[in-house]
């Protein structure tokens, strides 16, 4: 049996020794479920394919908008450098908020949760956050690099020596804003500091505190803490703008009453007195005045380094901590325009944020155009007025003119008047003076010839009949300028006139041939003035016939002849001419170079004419003048007349 009973001794050790390791796994396993969570799936090596897991753990509310504004940023940064997809995962343990700590349990229930998820990073938000990592994350992702950010400087600097973390801390600028603040409101004696009674609020107001210590003696200091946002404005509307008010921030108040922070600051803002100042970007746009601020944006894309820096498998071997950023000075343009605080007076570089466009900013090409307008309007009325001033002042200057020119004209017509009378009646005066004196000398000679008497008185009183009625016509002409019109020969007037200036031509010894060739002679007018024009025309011929040269001295030719649709009459004389240069003159009133002459003649003939429709012109010939005159012809009414040809 020996050899039986050795294999089953065999056997029997190897069931006992199963068994037992059966039963230590049972305990280890009950053991693990009770105290730790179970070991996670194991990680990939960093850089193989497949998507990396990056999970993401809040201490607060994760859609705080900081957060948001900071997650936001730090996904779009991470996409873009880091050669895998990446999936984010968010756990919240809001223990700011709600107090309390994050412990076994919550472990317990991620280990379950993340059971078959390789996390490759966790990014740690606030100061829990931390220490639940600290606490349980070797055991629920001990292959993922951790990231933390948003914890104080000073938490930074105590994380143990062993902890594999890098991160960027927050260095929340009270100091800063107190600055700002006091840079806008140089004269304020009082300081109200707002905030909550969450530990984060209260984190915040121990921030201020300190940042206030070099403020001591110079402004009285007030906190307003636990206060809900409503009872905390009443207090604020007393304020002026001697006090400057620290908002921290209000997560909580002391009722338990939880609040977004930035929406208390708007109930604040919109009751205050005085500008608010605080430190979060957020705040921007919700009452805040100015503030020494980090840049959300800016953090989002810092921690976004750290976190591909952690994918790439760069691992802090210890904690590792990054300088906080910087602040800068934000301010808003429409508190700063609320409370009459100069933007001059911020720091230098400060950015002001909505500044609210001026009327000209914001209509810019509408004033534009209206001032074009504007200016092209003015332009126009003032080119009116100048135009309106203009013509008044013309028609001022045309009025007076006018005055003076009716007077002058007053002075003409009588001056023109008495001089053609004088002009005119000087030939039948002439006339009668030659007849009176013939029958003087027939008188004294004592040989009455009373058939010869009677033919000079009959002289005598033709000429003053003649005399009379040239005054008449003057009148008639030189007041109302129409004439009497009415039909007549041409041909017979000019017979008519050899009569009268038959005796004149005799005593100058002058020889006037008559050349009466026009065949439709008759014309419509005054055939008083006709004869006076042509007496005009033959005394001129007469006058100039005495300095003409021997040959042709005493000849003078008048012919009338038919010219197409009127009457031609034409004086000719043989006399000394017209010089070139008075050839344009002898028309004008009052041109004369005789030394007794009066430089009427020729403009009164021409008026006579051009008042029957005619025209009248000079030529100065070889040797003595022409002048001709063309009328028009009458509408034929009668048959022609028989031309006349005669020589005295
Ligand atoms: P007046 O005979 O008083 O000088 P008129 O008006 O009749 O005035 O003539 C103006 C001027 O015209 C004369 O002074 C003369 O110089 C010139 N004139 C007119 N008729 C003749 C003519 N037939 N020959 C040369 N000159 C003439």
């Amino acid at each position: 049996m020996m050899p039986l009973r050795r294999p089953m001794k065999l056997l029997a050790c190897m069931f006992v020794l199963a068994a037992l390791c059966a039963l230590q796994s049972t305990v280890a396993a009950a053991d693990s479920r009770a105290d730790a969570p179970k070991a996670p799936a194991p990680a990939p090596a960093p850089g193989a394919g497949g998507a990396a897991h990056v999970l993401v753990i809040t201490a607060s509310d994760p859609y705080l908008p900081a957060f948001v504004e900071i997650d936001g940023a730090m996904r779009a940064a991470v996409v873009q450098r880091h050669q895998r997809s990446v999936v984010w995962l968010y756990e919240s343990i809001d223990t700011i908020r709600l107090g309390g700590a994050a412990g076994q349990e919550l472990a317990e229930v991620l280990a379950r949760k993340y059971e078959n998820v390789r996390i490759d990073a966790v990014v740690l938000v606030l100061e829990p956050a931390v220490d639940f990592h600290l606490g349980y994350g070797h055991r629920l992702w001990p292959n993922a690099a951790a990231v933390y950010h948003f914890v104080l400087p000073r938490y930074a600097s105590e994380l143990p020596p062993g902890a594999r973390l890098s991160g960027l801390p927050v260095d929340i600028d009270f100091a800063g804003t107190l600055r700002t603040a006091f840079a806008l409101q140089p004269n304020a004696r009082r300081m109200v500091v707002v905030g909550g009674v969450s530990p984060f609020d209260e984190a915040q107001l121990e921030g201020a505190r300190a940042a206030l210590l070099p403020y001591r003696g110079r402004v009285d200091a007030e906190f307003l803490v636990g206060l809900s946002p409503r009872a905390a404005a009443e207090r604020l509307a007393g304020e002026t703008l001697d006090t400057i008010v620290l908002y921290t921030s209000l997560f909580r108040d002391a009722g338990g009453q939880v609040y977004l922070p930035r929406e208390a600051l708007a109930t604040l803002s919109a009751a205050s007195g005085a500008p608010i100042y605080g430190v979060f970007e957020t705040y921007m746009g919700y009452g805040l005045a100015a503030g020494a601020i980090e840049l959300f944006k800016e953090r989002g894309e810092r921690i976004a380094d750290l976190v591909v820096r952690a994918l790439n498998g760069e691992f802090a071997s210890g904690p590792a901590t990054e300088q906080p950023l910087a602040s800068r000075c934000l301010a808003d343009g429409r508190q700063l325009a609320r409370y009459r605080l100069s933007a001059a007076a911020l720091p230098a570089g400060c950015e002001v944020r909505y500044v609210e466009a001026s009327f000209l900013q914001r209509y810019w090409w509408q004033s534009l155009l209206a001032l074009l307008a504007l200016i092209a309007q003015s332009a126009l009325i003032f080119s009116l007025l100048l135009q309106r001033s203009r013509r008044h002042a013309a028609e001022l200057g045309l009025a007076a003119q006018r005055v003076e020119f009716l007077h002058a004209s007053r002075l003409a017509v009588a001056g023109e008047l008495t001089a053609s009378i004088a002009h005119e009646i000087n030939q039948p005066l002439g006339a009668i003076l030659s007849n009176a004196d013939a029958a003087e000398m027939l008188l004294e000679s004592g040989r009455v010839n009373r058939e010869e008497l009677l033919q000079i008185l009959a002289d005598i009183k033709r000429d003053d009949l003649r005399a009379s009625e040239i005054i008449k016509r003057m009148r008639a002409m030189l007041s109302r300028r129409d004439i009497e019109r009415c039909r007549f020969s041409l041909n017979e007037v000019v017979e008519q006139t050899a009569t009268v200036l038959r005796s004149e031509a005799s005593r100058r010894g002058i020889t006037v041939d008559y050349e009466l060739r026009a065949r439709h002679a008759d014309i419509l007018g005054d055939p008083v003035q006709i004869q006076q024009a042509i007496i005009n025309l033959m005394l001129n011929a007469f006058d100039a016939t005495t300095g003409g040269p021997p040959q042709d001295a005493c000849r003078v030719r008048v012919e009338t002849s038919d010219t197409p649709g009127g009457v031609k009459l034409s004086v000719r004389d043989f006399g000394a001419g017209i010089a070139p240069a008075n050839l344009a003159r002898v028309f004008d009133s009052f041109f004369s170079t005789k030394r007794d002459g009066m430089g009427l003649g020729l403009p009164i003939t021409r008026s006579i004419v051009e008042a029957h429709g005619g025209m009248i012109d000079a030529t100065s010939c070889e040797v003595g003048a022409e002048f001709r005159i063309i009328l028009p012809m009458a509408p034929v009414a009668r048959g022609p007349d028989q031309p006349m040809s005669s020589a005295q």
